[in-house]
């Protein structure tokens, strides 16, 4: 099926029905050239319509002021509004379901003061060992918060010896053994580190078994696989927007809140004015009233700058669609798996199943140490070092993340054929 070739990948990309996407985005340089760019799952490429959307709300802002809140094509009251339909179809949700606000440490603090609500015998959070370190420290504050001792209240999943990522069924019995102390289940969608893409359906029924409540970041998720949030039935989710959504660095965050919960006003949560019933917001009145749904949860007005950025880099993955993009992407990665296979001292670490992986393949290269990531680094590619995060592991790991929006079949040729010669 493939052939390691520069002239099947040109051909790959000729046959690519969303190979004009490329175009729409700018990449660094390097000795004159388009940088290999594999590092989307860390900061996305800047969309080439983000400088003038970007540049119609300063105008905007320019010309009308305060009257810019009523007035315009997006008037800026209403902004977040406009990010729904499509934040919705990204992560398989109802419009009602998703918001986009804040930054994602935030957003996740904020969810589990509405969901993970300890009680007596019923307090422990199950999440991946090794997290992406902010989950770990916004879990951590949260169980210390309550007055709980992280080392108790915190139970980790490791992989088994000698492996390197979770077996769904090894999540799932952690899960039930946890059984009535367990209050939340707290995973990555796609583990930062290793690039596995969790079971979410099973995770959360095997968590609502249990009583527990179901949350996932899902950082590393979207933007790079369909996701079915409503049908899985977490109670909430976070996600960012800088990396695979290439919103821009510090970007919006997104959240979604399962409807079983958006109507009920008593849920605790902390209350800002956009979240306050929208019809009486300006009468400025006393009494918390939430909105229904996700926008419930707001606390400020929109950031309307980045919220610009992120709704023209939506409109592209909108009009590509994600599945469209998960097909291109089930290929690409599969490319750039088989011709590292050829490689000696490096292993892949990454799931070999397509359907519990994205886009990203983690290396572990033989040289426990970074010289192999310096020296691509120096020949133009841009990729991700990460030091080894398993307890008893050595060295670290090289991520890629060739992404189907703009990454090609020739980049990850190029890329694989710069290993190869240095091996
Ligand atoms: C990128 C990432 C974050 C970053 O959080 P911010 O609040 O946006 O800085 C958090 N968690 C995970 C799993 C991530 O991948």
């Amino acid at each position: 099926m493939f052939e390691n070739a520069l002239s099947f990948a040109k051909a790959q990309d000729a046959a690519d029905p969303l190979r004009k996407y490329r175009d729409l985005f700018y990449f660094p340089q390097h000795d004159g050239q388009d940088v290999i760019y594999l590092c989307g799952n860390s900061l996305g490429l800047q969309p080439k319509t983000v400088g003038p959307a970007l540049e119609h709300e300063l105008k905007h802002w320019r010309e009308e002021a305060v009257e810019g809140h009523f007035k315009g094509k997006y008037p800026w009251m209403y902004y977040h509004k406009f990010l729904l339909p499509q934040t919705a179809r990204l992560v398989g949700a109802k419009e009602s379901e998703v918001v986009v606000m804040n930054t994602l440490t935030t957003n996740l603090h904020l969810l589990m003061v509405s969901f993970y609500r300890p009680e007596q015998g019923r307090y422990k959070i199950l999440m991946e060992g090794g997290a992406f370190p902010s989950d770990q420290y916004a879990v951590e504050t949260q169980v210390k918060y309550h007055g709980y001792e992280p080392s108790d209240a915190i139970i980790e999943l490791f992989p088994r010896k000698g492996e390197y990522y979770l077996r769904t069924e090894d999540i799932l019995d952690q899960i039930k053994a946890a059984g009535s102390e367990l209050a939340l289940v707290m995973i990555g969608g796609v583990n930062y580190y290793s690039g596995q893409f969790f079971d979410l359906e099973a995770i959360t029924k095997a968590g609502h078994a249990t009583g527990a409540k179901v949350g996932f970041d899902l950082a590393h998720a979207a933007g790079n696989l369909p996701l079915k949030l409503h049908d899985w039935g977490p109670d909430f989710a976070v996600w960012c927007s800088y990396k695979y959504l290439n919103s821009g660095p510090g970007g919006p965050s997104g959240l979604f809140v399962h409807e079983r919960h958006g109507k009920n006003p008593d849920l605790p949560r902390f209350g800002g004015w956009w979240g306050h019933d929208e019809e009486s917001r300006f009468e400025m009145r006393k009494g918390f009233h939430p909105m229904e749904g996700a926008a419930g949860w707001q606390l400020s007005n929109a950031q309307i700058l980045s919220m610009a950025a992120h709704k023209a880099s939506l409109d592209i993955f909108d009009e590509a669609g994600i599945g469209a993009l998960r097909q291109k992407s089930l290929k690409l990665t599969a490319y750039l798996e088989w011709l590292l296979k050829d490689i000696p001292n490096l292993k892949v670490i990454t799931p070999t199943e397509p359907e519990a992986r994205g886009c990203q393949l983690s290396i572990v290269t033989k040289t426990p140490d970074k010289s192999l990531f310096d020296f691509i680094s120096a020949k133009g590619v841009v990729a991700d070092w990460r030091e080894a995060n398993l307890p008893g592991e050595e060295g670290g790991i090289i991520r890629v993340a060739p992404v189907p929006l703009y990454n090609s079949f020739e980049d990850v040729w190029r890329f694989a054929k710069m290993l190869k010669d240095n091996a």
